[in-house]
């Protein structure tokens, strides 16, 4: 071994220590999986590589064969991970190897609870990559070089995976990275060609280099030679290149893990080649999950980019839109070109029909989904169903095909969860509904309680009840699905169409004229408070209700905007009231004008709060109240 020079010794990143200690205590269970993330890093540090040596075909000093060797030491109790990819210069190994490069990793570990059996399933969703050798080693010494810096500029990085590692600067010849696990006490087992020959096919048969473990002579060893005779293990080709019933599902599931860098399996996946005017083959997974950062704005997104087989690059995110970014996979082009940039792809032509018909597969795939695996659905909308919302707003052409993979809490099902298609509530509509109606508001609890769904009870009509936060938003992009248009039941002045009879209607409007001095009482009652004053159709049991102006924004919308700071444009409620609710007909025969007025606002107060609104001004209206109670009780 050459000398060391330049040594010393620095601490881990709060966060890697974090994750060292959470990793040796909870995945116990599965400590096999330490290879599997070495290999993948292995395998993109000679992806890496080849991409570099485009440009610079200098940086393969001759050794274009990219392989991994894998060996191990029964006596030392070793096993030693060998790649000639693109190798870590001194400084990226302190950055690489000491730090967390993910945005939102500090937030991250703040949710770790000290539950191990929660906390593994967590840090699944995390990614452990490199640190996971520490499952099975207590030392772990790193030996590199960047290809392309001379052989006296490599790195011995080594660490006990506690608080701290050492570096120093070596000579090293070959160019690459050699990483050497000194294996704990009692994780012996791996330090045998059997089982690492296992472990490999089991987890990394798909990857694409070699996976090289000494040749084993068994029986009469006369033969064996004193040269190590090299054996590849894995299959060696780039899994999507091979057809489709040729790959097993178990190699497509760990596939994904290498690729999203995940340790659950995927939901579903989409495996096509392209030929044609273009030329490429797609590889695009459902995760089982939502990572950690999906909400994260600059989190990273997008898929693998091959041009020819050759990685060209991570998290391109041209090839999909921002509402399917949940998105793992790879796309690989015969049409690019070798030296395509970020730039290019945002201006390529290419690009942009390569995206809408990758957008049309990973709607068809969560479609087949939904149809073949209700179950399955269920778990991908509970996970990105928030994010699928954005879809109509952002992606105009497939608005209708996103809108049928939406799936909503109603009325028509008391569990409260979101599992309504509209598909569904179409099949289950009326004669002559040619509506489907919603409600927007804070929580289920309210919505589903709300007085402007009594003319709906009472007609039996489903109204479909939406509580997330995009939601209004949300249905401001929807106008219609299936010819039918959508109407927000707490908006303008319901039409029930033919919903309502003649008679019905008739009716309504003799009520209404009966009502006449009461609406202009209470207009001038509640003077500026109201847009309008008027008598309901909505109501069965309460005595007043709170509508929406046709173009008003609605609540949510009211209070997004007000969060962000933004000023929210005026509007004002339609007061609507109930002729026949005992309330109502009492304050008909009121002859009091200032009791009047109390009563008129305690209800116009109260219908706010059943919106889910507060009140403007709650001290009025306690007093108003208790000089009510007061008098009640005289
Ligand atoms: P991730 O792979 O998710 O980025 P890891 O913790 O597994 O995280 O690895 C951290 C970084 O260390 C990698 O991104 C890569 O830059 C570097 N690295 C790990 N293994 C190798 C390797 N065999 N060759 C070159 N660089 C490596």
């Amino acid at each position: 071994m050459s000398v060391e020079t330049q040594k010393e010794t620095l601490g881990f990143q709060t966060e890697v220590k974090q994750l060292l200690h959470l990793m040796i205590h909870s995945l116990y269970s599965n400590k096999e999986i330490f290879l599997r993330e070495l290999i993948s890093n292995a395998s993109d540090a000679a992806d890496k590589l080849r991409f570099e040596a485009l440009a610079k075909p200098e940086l393969l000093e001759g050794g274009a064969e990219l392989k991994i060797r894998l060996t191990f030491d029964k006596d030392a109790k070793t096993v030693t991970l060998e790649d000639n990819g693109i190798g870590l210069s001194r400084e990226e190994a302190i950055a690489h190897l000491g730090t967390i490069a993910k945005s939102g990793t500090a937030d991250f570990m703040k949710h770790l609870t000290g539950d191990q059996k929660k906390d593994s399933h967590l840090i699944g969703q995390f990614g452990v990559g490199f640190y996971s050798a520490f499952i099975v080693a207590d030392k772990v010494d790193v030996y590199s070089r960047r290809a392309g810096l001379a052989a006296s500029e490599g790195v011995h990085w080594s660490s006990k995976g506690e608080g701290d590692f050492e570096v120093a600067t070596v000579e090293k010849a070959e160019r690459g990275t050699r990483i050497v696990l000194h294996l704990k006490a009692g994780e012996e087992e791996f330090a045998d060609g059997w089982r690492l020959r296992n472990i490999v096919k089991k987890y990394s048969d798909h990857i694409a280099l070699p996976i090289e473990l000494p040749k084993e002579f068994h029986g009469e060893e006369k033969d064996k030679p004193t040269e190590v005779e090299w054996e590849t293990v894995n299959r060696a080709s780039a899994l999507w290149t091979r057809g489709r019933t040729e790959v097993k599902d178990e190699e497509y599931q760990e596939f994904y893990k290498h690729v999203a860098h995940d340790f659950e399996n995927p939901l579903s996946w989409s495996h096509n080649k392209v030929e044609g005017k273009l030329e490429y083959t797609s590889l695009l997974y459902v995760p089982g999950r939502a990572p950690f950062d999906l909400y994260q704005r600059e989190a990273p997104r997008g898929l693998k980019l091959y041009v020819q087989r050759v990685f060209i690059m991570d998290q391109a995110d041209e090839f999909l839109p921002l509402y399917l970014r949940f998105i793992k996979g790879v796309v690989d082009s015969n049409d690019l070109s070798l030296n395509v940039s970020r730039e290019i792809l945002q201006k390529d032509p290419v690009i942009d029909s390569m995206k809408s018909a990758l957008t049309k597969r990973v709607l068809d795939m969560l479609e087949k989904l939904a149809k073949n695996e209700p179950e399955q659905y269920k778990t991908f909308w509970k996970n990105f169903g928030q994010v699928l919302k954005e879809g109509p707003a952002e992606d105009f052409a497939n608005k209708e095909k996103i809108a049928s993979l939406l799936r909503f809490a109603s009325t028509g099902d008391d569990s409260g969860e979101q599992s309504v298609a509209l598909a569904d509530y179409l099949a289950r509509a009326k004669e002559g509904q040619d509506k489907i109606y919603f409600l927007t508001g804070e929580t289920h609890a309210q919505v589903k309680n709300s007085p402007h769904l009594e003319v709906f009870r009472k007609k039996g009509i489903e109204v479909l009840l939406l509580t997330d936060r995009i939601d209004e938003w949300l249905m401001s992009y929807l106008s219609e699905f299936d010819g039918k248009s959508f109407v927000d039941v707490a908006r303008g002045d319901l039409d029930l169409g033919k919903l309502d009879s003649e008679e019905d209607k008739k009716a309504q409007e003799e009520i209404a004229k009966t009502k006449e001095g009461l609406v202009e009482r209470l207009k001038s009652a509640l003077g500026e408070q109201v847009a309008q004053v008027r008598v309901s159709h909505r109501l069965t049991d309460s005595p007043a209700i709170l509508a929406i102006g046709e173009q008003d924004l609605g609540l949510q919308m009211r209070q997004i905007l007000e969060a962000s700071g933004q000023k929210v444009p005026e509007s004002k409620p339609i007061f609507e009231i109930n002729p026949a609710h005992p309330l109502i007909e009492k304050l008909d025969g009121e002859p009091d004008e200032e009791r009047f007025a109390d009563l008129s606002h305690i209800l116009f107060d109260q219908a706010a709060l059943a919106a889910g609104d507060s009140l403007k001004d709650p001290a009025a209206y306690v007093q108003r109240l208790n000089k009510l109670l007061v008098e009640l009780s005289a």
